[in-house]
């Protein structure tokens, strides 16, 4: 879902940081160009906060935006470019998030619920630069210039962290909830590669709730084990961002999503013959 309004300035920036970055030397290297933005747009607005256009331009995986190729599209294009995460220009930091390659986990939080301070309690002592970073998510434009370039990147760090451990809150909520229950309907958390679950979709599981004490696996509802992701991207995720309750209140909460218990289980075979238990 692609926010518009208010933040639409800061989207622009956003993209437009990648432009600017690129379009010195990218006009001449571009022949390797896999990424076509509107120059009229790439040029025609530009954010007043070098901070946060600072911050943006650290992300590993910088979001540049697609839609709707015009004439006079020059193509422009880096190697840390992601054509991965094609969005429009009105995206919100919270769109642009969720859609870097890698956080297919996640699903994009109501800012309301990211407003209230009700909902954020507790998570202040653990995440630095906390007041920066909450303004990061929600497109504030509050960055000042006394953070340097060294604590952007600590700020964009803290941003990420921040979101994660809101989304293990709000993924427990009922429009979280639901916001996951419209993912796992696409199979966008992955399916179980286990042969005898037939492609059953998965859902995200972390296997601790305390940050930094695991990465996030999939849990298959089918043969109710877990399992590394096959992106290696996602593998990177805390499993705290999505925590240990979450699919298992989901299938609570959406019995029908629940495949059928009945599992089929592989039998090894000799010549066709099954193994007699003392065999091996
Ligand atoms: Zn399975």
């Amino acid at each position: 879902m692609l926010k518009t309004g208010s933040t639409s300035r800061e989207k622009a920036a956003r993209s437009n940081a990648n432009a600017n970055t690129s379009m010195g030397s990218a006009m001449e290297t571009i022949s390797k160009a896999s990424l076509k933005v509107p120059l009229s747009n790439a040029g025609s607005k530009k954010r007043s906060d070098g901070a946060s256009t600072s911050v943006q331009m650290k992300s590993k995986e910088v979001k540049l935006k697609n839609s709707k190729p015009t004439p006079e599209l020059a193509e422009i294009g880096s190697e840390e470019t992601d054509l991965s995460t094609s969005e429009g220009y009105d995206s919100s930091w919270i769109s642009w998030f969720c859609g870097l390659r890698g956080n297919e986990l996640l699903c994009e939080i109501d800012e309301d619920y990211i407003q209230d301070d009700f909902n954020l309690c507790g998570l202040q002592g653990l995440v630095p630069y906390y007041d920066y970073a909450l303004d990061v998510i929600l497109d504030n434009d509050s960055l000042s210039g006394d953070i340097d370039g060294e604590e952007h990147s600590q700020v964009e760090s803290a941003a990420e962290q921040l979101y994660g451990l809101i989304h293990a809150r709000y993924i427990v909520t009922s429009r979280g909830l639901n916001a996951m229950h419209e993912k796992y309907k696409k199979a966008d958390f992955g399916c179980c590669p286990r042969v005898f679950c037939g492609g059953q979709p998965c859902l995200p599981v972390g296997t601790s709730d305390i940050p930094h004490n695991g990465s996030v696996k999939i849990y298959c509802p089918k043969c109710e084990d877990v399992y590394f992701p096959r992106c290696k991207y996602q593998s990177n995720m805390d499993g705290a961002y999505i925590g240990t309750t979450f699919p298992h209140l989901y299938l609570m909460t959406y019995p029908s999503s629940k495949p059928p218990a009945e599992v089929q289980h592989y039998v090894p075979k000799v010549f066709g013959f099954k193994l007699h238990k003392g065999t091996l």
